[in-house]
């Protein structure tokens, strides 16, 4: 089996690390399929080491963004997407990280000064403006802590200067103007996305 460690989607290159993740979002683009667009099946049979994943950037003519993003949470492997990072940085690319700012308690330390210097756009899902809300729809192995940890993590990831933005997926009972509030109050912008179904 080939494992699509680095895919094309648009104008970016996107790097799947791991398949692992603590929440289960009810809108989880997981539980639609095997990939997005032309993809291919981004379940892994193992994680890549971070010259597998740079060898296969190389081999990529031309693209925009290097985007840390699914199957999975990609702060579980914190150290390989640095690595991968400074790379991308070499070759004058901008990276993305999309996560769901559980980083912290995932790797039981504060992530977000190894993560200052890797990633130039932080996206965080931000998915409710209540714990309860978030826990009925993200389901996470920390229960009600996870969204606190989440908004701790934006409003760190704000004040280290990181650009950061945190989003919803305009979905039923979703109530986007109070995510518009508690953004504003972190600092970070809101981007609010469609359901892909
Ligand atoms: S945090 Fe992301 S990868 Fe994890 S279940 Fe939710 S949408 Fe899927």
């Amino acid at each position: 089996m080939n494992d699509n460690f680095v895919y094309r989607y648009g104008d970016n290159l996107y790097i799947n690390l791991t398949n692992k993740c603590c929440n289960n979002c009810d809108f989880c683009i997981r539980n639609n399929g095997d990939g997005i667009g032309d993809s291919g099946n981004l379940w892994l049979s193992r994680e890549p080491e971070a010259s597998e994943v740079i060898s296969l950037i190389d081999s990529f003519a031309d693209y925009d963004e290097i985007v840390f993003c699914g199957y999975g949470e990609p702060t579980y492997k914190t150290e390989i997407m640095v690595e991968v990072a400074a790379y991308a940085h070499s070759k004058g690319k901008k990276t993305r990280l999309n996560t769901n700012g559980l980083g912290n308690l995932i790797n039981g330390r504060d992530i977000v000064p190894e993560l200052k210097t890797a990633i130039d756009v932080m996206s965080i899902s931000l998915n409710s403006h209540t714990k309860e809300g978030y826990d009925a729809v993200c389901h996470s192995v920390f229960g009600l802590d996870a969204f606190d940890e989440m908004l701790n993590f934006t409003k760190e990831c704000v004040a280290e200067g990181i650009e950061t933005v945190v989003s919803v997926v305009a979905v039923e009972g979703v109530d986007i103007e109070a995510c518009r509030v508690l953004a504003s109050g972190t600092g970070a912008k809101l981007k609010v996305r469609e359901y892909i179904a």
